[in-house]
């Protein structure tokens, strides 16, 4: 099984949401790792990223959310486009995997209409709560027909071991991370914002941006115990750790 870890975008925001304590004028860049997983029984998409219309006008698609976070990319650097260099069309994807539907994660699933779109059952419902729009949930990057009734608790996707999904809540009600495993490469764990950056593992804390501090710290020491264990995390937006990665066309398996 090969793994391609493509770019979701890219966004400008408060430094302070990530690293509490940083002046509140200090701003940041970070990027959106999605991860293209392709396996013998299908292709699988983890996380989709920003909609690349986003990249020319954020506030047409978003609304106010614009404001806190900015994006800084071109369409090309969307997942959509991504797909190419993994030598796929979006008509590809067979199953697309939500780590959790805030715009930043899921504002690709509009071109995967073909593909099974999961989520924690958790999150669909927190997403269709009458607040859901106030949490950061916009319907037009989640409310597909595809979106299935939801995952409950823990599911192995092919059944064979290799890529396993697991809630985490704490970023958000429904958090969904991916344990994977391939051959050459090892195990991964594809964490998104259960770990957002470095730094929220290596300093145990939950950044500004959490639903419930308590379980993200939970799922933080989870996630500390599983790279203890031999997994590589992925982090959801660490810009160091991006850099360090074999991205785009180069991949793992
Ligand atoms: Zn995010």
């Amino acid at each position: 099984m090969k793994m391609h870890l493509l770019s979701g975008g890219r966004l400008r925001l408060r430094r302070s949401v990530y690293y509490p304590g940083a002046p509140r004028e200090e701003t940041i860049e970070l990027p959106i790792s999605c991860a293209l997983l392709k396996h013998p029984q299908g292709n699988v998409l983890f996380d989709t990223g920003c909609h690349p219309s986003v990249s020319v006008d954020a506030e047409a698609r978003w609304g106010t959310m614009a404001r806190v976070m900015v994006p800084v990319f071109t369409a090309e650097d969307s997942v959509v486009h991504q797909l190419k260099l993994a030598s796929l069309g979006p008509d590809d994807i067979d199953v697309v995997i939500c780590s959790h539907l805030h715009p930043d994660h899921c504002g690709c699933n509009v071109f995967f209409p073909k593909a099974a779109v999961l989520a924690q059952a958790s999150e669909v419902a927190a997403a269709r709560a009458e607040n859901g729009p106030a949490q950061g949930y916009l319907p037009i990057e989640w409310d597909h027909p595809n979106l299935l009734d939801g995952v409950e608790g823990q599911r192995d996707v092919f059944g064979d071991g290799r890529i396993t999904l697991l809630p985490m809540p704490g970023h958000t009600p429904g958090m969904m991370i991916a344990h994977v495993v391939l051959d050459r490469d090892g195990p991964f764990v594809l964490a998104s914002d259960a770990a957002a950056v470095r730094a929220h593992i290596d300093q145990r804390y939950a950044p500004r941006n959490t639903w419930n501090t308590e379980l993200a710290l939970a799922a933080i020491e989870e996630l500390a115990r599983m790279e203890q264990g031999g997994a590589t995390i992925l982090l959801g937006h660490d810009d160091a750790q991006w850099r360090s990665l074999r991205t785009g066309a180069a991949h793992y398996e």
